[in-house]
């Protein structure tokens, strides 16, 4: 499929009623049934969900998925330069999965002056399109430092889109400075916050919550704090951490709420599912997810969020040999070059930090996909052209003796 728009089909139904279906998919009666529903205009429901969790035959599943990817995106593959840079590592809770935050009395702790954000950013300011910061819940900070961040990174990187804060921490700051959150939105939007990056979902079932994250936002919290983002006309992704102690079914209720979410307030652009990194974390019960499960959570995730346009194969949490598997079965997004990453780092995340551009492209025409650089909000596409190898290619060869 040459002929996708850099930006996706419209009616990429329509295509999907048309392409071919391989024999996994074909021999599959909840498969079939998954894609009438698709095709038809409905979705699949948290029922089918779970059966698709249930399922064995996993490579149908990526083979669906990859349909509906390349219904919508036919070859292309999404990238973007960014960096992370995590602006304090202090926080007043104590997620039990979370590997990257510290008392405020910790040695490794440190918070961000103004400065000090300006300098991570300055070595790849011409390199980058977008700064993407998250950080803890820093005790005394409110609204005011992180409209004086984003005013003075505006100034200084006029071109650089600010990526920033999920949800707890918009309610954190919101409650810190005493005003509502959509006050603190748009107080933070006026001084230069373009979107949110859609960290914190976790699992939106408030049991699980309750064993993994005990005082992080509720689920509904997070669907309405991201509902008024939308309604000021921030855009923002949405995620999911698997893999802790949420059931199959848990799994599929949070997609599904996501799904009905984005019918109310339409302004998630990527999901962006990883899994649970146990390293230095404090849930011994939790496992570290096989490949497959990994690749199976991604593709049922394209089948069942059909109302959001792009799924992200994290490499920063998967590694690049799984994100390339992810982008055959339903993933159409990477991430970026990233040149600085703590908080899956911390968790034991090996991923390099060094890819550039051209190094991106290459994995993604290693696989006979099309690199696309995308901006952030997807709505500027160009096609990536690989610059060739300065030294070539190093092949293994055979030596003579
Ligand atoms: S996940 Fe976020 S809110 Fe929870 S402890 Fe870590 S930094 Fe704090």
């Amino acid at each position: 499929m040459t002929d996708v728009p850099l930006s996706g089909n419209e009616d990429w139904r329509k295509v999907l009623k048309e392409l071919p279906l391989p024999l996994s998919v074909q021999k599959d009666q909840l498969l079939i049934e998954c894609l009438d529903s698709i095709t038809n205009g409905g979705y699949v429901d948290i029922e089918k969900g779970v059966e698709l969790f249930e399922s064995t035959n996993i490579s149908g599943i990526s083979a669906l998925a990859d349909l509906i990817k390349q219904s919508r995106f036919g070859e292309h593959v999404y990238f973007n330069d960014n960096l992370h840079v995590n602006t304090t590592n202090i926080c007043v809770l104590a997620c039990r999965f979370c590997a990257f935050r510290k008392g405020p009395r910790h040695n490794d702790a440190y918070a961000l002056s103004i400065e000090e954000y300006l300098h991570r950013i300055e070595p790849f300011s011409e390199i980058i399109d977008e700064v993407h910061s998250v950080g803890g819940l820093h005790p005394t900070w409110t609204v005011n430092y992180y409209e004086d961040l984003y005013r003075a990174a505006k100034e200084t990187y006029p071109n650089i889109h600010i990526k920033s804060l999920t949800a707890v921490e918009v309610k954190h700051i919101s409650s810190r400075s005493g005003i509502s959150v959509k006050e603190t939105l748009s107080r933070l939007k006026s001084a230069g916050l373009d979107s949110l990056p859609g960290g914190g979902a976790e699992i939106l079932v408030d049991s699980v919550r309750d064993r993994i994250c005990r005082g992080k936002e509720s689920s509904d919290e997070y669907l309405k704090i991201h509902e008024i983002a939308h309604g000021l006309d921030i855009k923002t992704n949405c995620t999911m951490l698997f893999g802790t102690v949420e059931t199959l079914r848990e799994r599929a209720i949070h997609l599904s709420k996501l799904r009905n979410q984005q019918n109310r307030s339409k302004g998630f652009q990527c999901f962006v599912p990883y899994p649970f990194l146990p390293d230095k974390t404090r849930l011994p019960e939790a496992q570290l997810a096989s490949m497959n499960e990994i690749i199976r959570v991604i593709a049922i995730s394209r089948i069942m969020l059909d109302n959001i346009p792009h799924i992200k194969a994290y490499r920063m949490n998967i590694g690049s040999h799984v994100a390339s598997i992810a982008l055959n079965s339903g993933a159409d997004d990477i991430d970026g070059t990233v040149n600085h990453e703590e908080i899956m780092h911390e968790a034991g995340s090996s991923a390099r930090l060094d890819s550039d551009s051209n190094e991106l492209a290459r994995l993604i025409e290693d696989i006979d996909l099309v690199p696309v650089k995308r901006n952030t909000t997807y709505t500027d596409f160009t096609r990536y052209k690989r610059k060739p190898d300065k030294n070539g290619i190093n092949l293994p060869v055979a030596q003579s003796v």
